[in-house]
């Protein structure tokens, strides 16, 4: 009896509600743009920009920092390779690309064509702007704080 208990939390716990996972394991939906061995590219189904995607590697890591130098290279030129073509494709002026999975807690790059103006350029503006606002991140900001982060940064 005890066997079997065990048996059925083993196939609980590799059931992933992850959505990604299920989209590398064929069990979600996807518009498949990029594959290889350890990465997987798709649409993003809530774009920015037209050809906004999403870049993940098909093992489940929550933060890009923790995948393996092989996944982070598989993951990264599938990535360049997105962006080339998109430069040639849809004629952004560039091809941003940022790292999440919080939201979703798996790995994965967003690659947006943007081009001045549009919402992400805006956005992004914004958050520029934000830094250089004299508010809450003033003391992070001070040249001691700088200097003390880039010494702990360094190593
Ligand atoms: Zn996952």
């Amino acid at each position: 009896m005890k066997g079997k208990e065990k048996g059925k939390t083993e196939k609980r716990v590799k059931t992933s509600p992850c959505i990604f996972c299920q989209i590398v394991a064929r069990k979600a939906g996807a518009y498949r743009v990029s594959e290889d061995r350890l990465s997987l590219a798709i649409l993003d189904i809530h774009p920015l920009n037209r050809g906004h995607c999403l870049v993940l590697p098909k093992r489940h890591v929550p933060w890009w920092h923790d995948l393996t130098r092989e996944e982070t290279r598989s993951l990264f030129a599938m990535a360049r390779k997105l962006a080339r073509r998109m430069m040639k494709i849809l004629r952004p002026d560039f091809v941003c690309m940022y790292a999440r999975g919080r939201r979703i807690p798996h790995t994965h790059l967003f690659l947006v064509p943007t081009s001045s103006g549009d919402l992400l350029d805006r956005f992004f503006n914004a958050l520029e702007g934000a830094q250089e606002f004299p508010g809450k991140i003033r003391p992070v900001k001070r040249k001691k704080a700088l200097k003390e982060t880039a010494r702990l940064l360094k190593g």
